[in-house]
């Protein structure tokens, strides 16, 4: 796991390269959890969720200001980090379990498979 840096321009250019892996938005000096998602491009992926970008509402609500990442070998190790992280940090924004599209492969932590 790599950071926390802070949420700006910068240090998603420096520090992020624009692999597969996993994100996690941060708010404040206690770290709370804001969002976790996996993306096959990472550097994109959190460019978008800079706060001059960022279109989900809710989690604008809770201005995340810092992020770390994981990057991946593939999406399938990313989903299985996505979804440890999403278990084990609890993200206030993510409302439903992380999905992953192809059948047979489930949650390393509850065996969720989707619908
Ligand atoms: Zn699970």
């Amino acid at each position: 796991m790599r950071g926390p840096y802070s949420l700006n321009r910068a240090n998603i250019a420096i520090n992020v390269p624009d692999r597969t892996g996993v994100l996690l938005l941060i708010h404040g000096d206690s770290y709370e959890p804001v969002y976790v998602e996996r993306s096959e491009h990472l550097r994109k992926a959190l460019i978008r969720h800079l706060p001059e970008s960022e279109k989900s509402t809710k989690i604008k609500e809770h201005s995340p200001d810092r992020f770390m990442f994981q990057t991946a070998k593939d999406d399938q190790k990313a989903f299985d980090l996505e979804c440890r992280w999403y278990h084990l940090f609890k993200p206030k924004c993510n409302f439903d379990h992380p999905l992953y599209s192809t059948a047979g492969v489930s949650c390393p932590l509850c065996g969720f498979e989707g619908e």
